[in-house]
């Protein structure tokens, strides 16, 4: 559907570029509307959703995780008016004025346009990908390393940057080993990150090493084939998990054509700015910065974006200013980052036998589904999450708003998998988040990853 009004400037991804875009132009009185995205190149909060602890952005001393720092920015940029939509973008058209942004829900017109899309891990594509991805294979150890699947077992991991290092170390937390996988002779880690690899006993690095198959065992992931690249002997390495560490590409496809690009497909900005080709349509952070990569430095040019399309609006006439209402100031409740960020697992209330009410909606841990398995005959639907996993924290809202729809019609449970290992291990998970559904003791449905609000209500609907 066609919206009648034309935006001041759509914000397209939100990653630390996007909302730091958002913050500048809602101040500037400009009520941006952004597209957050949903599944195209990445989650909602973009690259740091899938990490730990951010300790190098300022502000922060004491460090802070990536999905709490990126709830932050949101509820930042909501308090100055943005208008957030959890839609990809499906296509662009920049030969018209004004411009046309076209969502999976909605088309819009738009006087200025900020592309903050991002980059996404790239795959290797060995053969057998395809059958063990999600069954052994991952592109972030972040997100499903904490996964059953992969407890106490020997793990691989491919590349030699700073990602890789820091994913390394942190699959030793659950692995019995951790083999990495690096084609060259030395690490491009930086040199702290390496000095942690080659100092951990439960990391081996493989030099000059590469992987040219993976195989398995009843649908799951065994092990990975490998080549030395200086001998060209092929050797197994038993491992029941593979992750990606490799680069990203950038988040492009929909601008091809339209906008100038570099042979990697990254935006090419004029120099020294951010200003694309195309007037009023400027790029911010990793989709036109294949130099530093780095939070900070998608932001700081997520906040140059917004100034140049607030002074671009102003020197054409096309700027509409919208005025903040007096009480912007005040976060709204539902944007405040504590209730959002649902990183803070104390406060979930832990089903018990105390507190077990079968006639309620929400439940947290494995008690209440032992329980609603088989005392129930509505809808059970399982969210599996872990608190590393960016992804599922910008699942939860999602999900949660669906929920409600469903009140009293069904029973919803959320499960962390490092609390109720045994749980998960039993119904087959093997990354987060996951979301199974079960009626009549039976599993109906499942859905790994996050995916469009309308799958999940129309996988309800089937079954209530
Ligand atoms: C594991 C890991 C750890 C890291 N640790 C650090 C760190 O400690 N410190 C640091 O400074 N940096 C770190 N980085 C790098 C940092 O995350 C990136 O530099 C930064 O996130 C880039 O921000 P961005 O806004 O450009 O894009 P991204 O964060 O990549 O966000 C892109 C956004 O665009 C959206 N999008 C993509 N396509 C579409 C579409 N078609 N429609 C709508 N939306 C779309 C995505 O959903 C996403 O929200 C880390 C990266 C990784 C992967």
């Amino acid at each position: 559907m066609m919206e009648n009004a034309v935006e001041n400037v759509v914000i397209i991804g939100s990653g630390p570029a996007g909302y730091t875009a958002a913050i500048y132009a809602g101040r500037a009185n400009l009520k941006p509307l952004m597209f957050e995205g949903q599944q195209a190149g990445g989650v909602p909060g973009g690259q740091l959703m899938t990490t730990t602890e951010v300790e190098n952005f300022p502000g922060f001393p004491e460090g802070i995780t990536g999905p709490e720092l990126m709830v932050r920015m949101k509820a930042q940029a909501a308090r100055w008016g943005a208008e957030l939509h959890t839609e990809d973008v499906v296509s662009v058209d920049l030969s018209q004025r004004p411009f046309v942004v076209t969502s999976t829900d909605r088309t819009v017109r738009a006087n200025s346009i900020i592309i903050a899309t991002g980059a996404t891990a790239k795959r290797l594509g060995l053969p057998s990908e395809t059958q063990y991805w999600n069954s052994g294979m991952s592109a972030c150890a972040i997100c499903d390393g904490a996964s059953p699947l992969f407890k106490n077992a020997p793990l691989v991991i491919i590349g030699g940057g700073d990602t890789a290092a820091e994913e390394a170390v942190y699959l030793t937390k659950y692995g019995t080993h951790v083999h990495m996988l690096v084609r060259g002779d030395k690490l491009r880690a930086s040199k702290a990150m390496q000095d942690r690899v080659l100092n951990n006993p439960k990391i081996t690095v493989h030099w000059n090493t590469e992987a040219v198959d993976v195989f398995g065992e009843s649908g799951f992931l065994t092990g990975v084939k490998v080549r030395d690249r200086l001998t060209q002997e092929t050797r197994d390495i038993s491992a029941k998990g593979l992750f990606y560490a490799i680069g990203h590409s950038p988040n492009t496809g929909i601008f091809k054509g339209q906008l100038d690009l570099d042979e990697t497909g990254y935006i090419v900005p004029q120099i020294g700015t951010v200003k694309t080709n195309v007037e009023g349509v400027y790029a911010a952070g990793d989709v036109q910065d294949h130099e530093y990569r780095q939070a900070i430095t998608a932001a700081g040019t997520g906040c140059a974006a917004a100034l140049l399309a607030e002074r671009y609006l102003s020197m054409n006439g096309l700027e509409i200013e919208f005025h903040q209402a007096e009480n912007t100031g005040a976060i709204a409740e539902e944007s405040k980052p504590e209730a959002k960020a649902e990183t803070k697992t104390e406060t979930k209330v832990v089903t018990t036998s105390a507190n077990f009410d079968v006639t309620a909606t929400r439940y947290v841990g494995g008690f209440a589904l032992r329980k609603l398995y088989h005392e129930t005959d509505r809808l059970i639907m399982v969210k599996y999450s872990s608190p590393t996993c960016g992804p599922c924290h910008s699942l939860s809202p999602i999900l949660s708003k669906v929920v409600d729809e469903f009140d009293g019609r069904m029973h919803y449970i959320e499960i962390d998998v490092t609390e109720d290992p045994e749980i998960a291990e039993s119904a087959g998970v093997v990354g987060t988040p996951t979301i199974q559904f079960f009626k009549n003791k039976d599993k109906v449905a499942e859905l790994m990853g996050v995916k469009p609000k309308s799958l999940y209500r129309e996988t309800i609907e089937t079954y209530v």
